[in-house]
């Protein structure tokens, strides 16, 4: 295996993580405990674990041919995964990022926007920030 291409693949990884863990942070009740698994299942694959308290995990990648703002965006759409289902697990309400135009309706949703991640309204579609940037 090239050991350039595994070092571009995790940086790339790193990099989505870092925009996407900013939102989690500010936003979401729920904090993963994030880990990396060098050689996943012994697949020759690195994964980011994200870990619940509880000790749950979810293992979160993004593809290589994709671009910077698709892999934040399919990123934070992985991130939304687990805390949608470790706020369920901690009763809370299963709604990670919530949409600000329709409280306690439904979580906003990630996707690319002119060539940027953002987190949008499912409903109306109105584009409501840029992935990374969420405040509470
Ligand atoms: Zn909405």
């Amino acid at each position: 295996m090239d050991d350039q291409l595994v070092h571009l693949k995790d940086r790339a990884l790193a990099v989505a993580l870092d925009v996407v863990l900013r939102d989690v942070k500010a936003t979401c009740a729920v904090q993963p405990i994030v880990h990396e698994e060098r050689n996943f299942m012994g697949l020759g694959e690195d994964t980011i674990m994200l870990y619940a308290p509880g000790g749950s995990g979810q293992g979160v990648s993004v593809s290589e041919w994709q671009g910077p703002a698709e892999q934040v965006a399919d990123l934070a759409d992985q991130a939304q995964g687990w805390a949608v289902e470790e706020l369920c697990a901690a009763g809370k309400p299963a709604t990670w990022p919530e949409c600000p135009t329709h409280p306690d309706s439904h979580p906003l949703e990630a996707g690319v926007v002119k060539g940027v991640a953002v987190w949008s309204c499912p409903r109306t579609r109105q584009v409501i920030a840029p992935v990374g940037s969420l405040s509470s």
